[in-house]
């Protein structure tokens, strides 16, 4: 099957998998893992961070990251659009007691800072306090660019909030922009980076940043029931992934505009590309027969009127001529 899903759906390679069955474990929870020791000081040193910290999810890092850095009745702003406050459960107000501000996001993914900044509460005893940015690159696919971030970062630090930026696709962006993440992500006090979506690990994701606010975040973890014990066997894909899988993310940025060049001959309409995400419009009546029909052809999609195909390590450029084969026959 070629799934499009997501890029979450990749399995472990055998490379991977034997690198998995190799590592050094201990208990993680004692600090004791070499493995997850490794993993967190690789992952601070590519980021330029001072330490780095092994979660199970991306989920987890983000929530663990809030509540670090906003205590209850504290105030985060963010993008209607951000995974941290759409698509996690609501976690850091069900958990952490924090009041997200949402603001809409802009076409290309940033928020406006002048919007911002006038959504930042005065100092009065009405008011939650506001205490922290929180950003995520890419979003939906698109990358957000290194001026921007800086122009955020430095904006943040004027008004004396934290930032974070939630970086479970940062690689992707970097691939884009051919530039190292210690440089795009530059200012941040903290960055999330999942090691499980194109990276292609089958879990993980690292929170790099401060160390004073990674040792808030250890303990948080700790109590969301996040210390996993020999996990250096999660933390040895993590570090072949880190190693191995970060520059053919381009690949996948190659067959997701070969995915949207074939949509778009064969008469779909399709959002420009800039990442490994298309979305192309299905008219909502034939939605449910679109999916039927890509499956029959050994296509896994999630077909709605904004269809969101992802691409991965595993679909190769063949699989990607399926799959453009599966749309244009439903349409002719
Ligand atoms: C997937 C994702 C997460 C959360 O990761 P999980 O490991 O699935 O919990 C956070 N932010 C963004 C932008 C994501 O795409």
């Amino acid at each position: 099957m070629i799934d499009l899903r997501s890029d979450t759906v990749t399995r472990p390679t055998a490379a991977m998998r034997e690198a998995m069955a190799r590592a050094e474990v201990g208990d993680d929870v004692f600090g004791d893992d070499p493995t997850v020791n490794r993993l967190e000081a690789i992952a601070a040193e590519r980021f330029g961070a001072e330490a780095g910290l092994f979660f199970p999810s991306g989920t987890q890092s983000n929530l663990a990251a809030l509540m670090a850095h906003c205590a209850r009745g504290e105030e985060v702003i963010l993008g209607q659009d951000a995974h941290t406050y759409r698509y996690e459960g609501g976690g850091a107000a069900v958990l952490g007691s924090i009041q997200p501000q949402p603001l809409a996001n802009r076409a290309d993914g940033t928020l406006d800072l002048d919007m911002v900044a006038a959504a930042i509460k005065p100092d009065d005893s009405h008011f939650a306090v506001t205490r922290l940015l929180a950003l995520e690159n890419t979003i939906g696919g698109k990358v957000i660019g290194r001026d921007y971030l800086a122009s955020a970062v430095t904006f943040a630090w004027k008004k004396g909030l934290s930032t974070h930026l939630d970086g479970a696709r940062i690689f992707n962006a970097a691939v884009k922009l051919g530039m190292p993440v210690n440089l795009l992500c530059a200012g941040f006090d903290s960055v999330s980076v999942c090691l499980s979506k194109g990276l292609g690990a089958p879990a993980g994701t690292v929170l790099v940043g401060h160390k004073a606010l990674l040792d808030k975040a250890r303990r948080i973890r700790k109590m969301l029931g996040g210390g996993m014990r020999q996990a250096g066997i999660l933390a040895a894909a993590g570090l072949h992934a880190l190693e191995r899988h970060v520059d053919r993310l381009a690949e996948d940025h190659d067959n997701a505009a070969k995915l949207a060049e074939g949509l778009a001959s064969a008469g779909y309409e399709v959002e420009p590309v800039q990442t490994n995400m298309v979305f192309a419009r299905v008219p909502a009546e034939r939605c449910a027969v679109l999916k039927e029909h890509l499956a029959a052809a050994g296509v896994t999609a999630i077909v709605t009127p904004r269809t969101r195909l992802v691409t991965h390590l595993d679909v190769d450029a063949d699989g990607i001529a399926k799959a453009v084969a599966a749309f244009a026959s439903f349409r002719s």
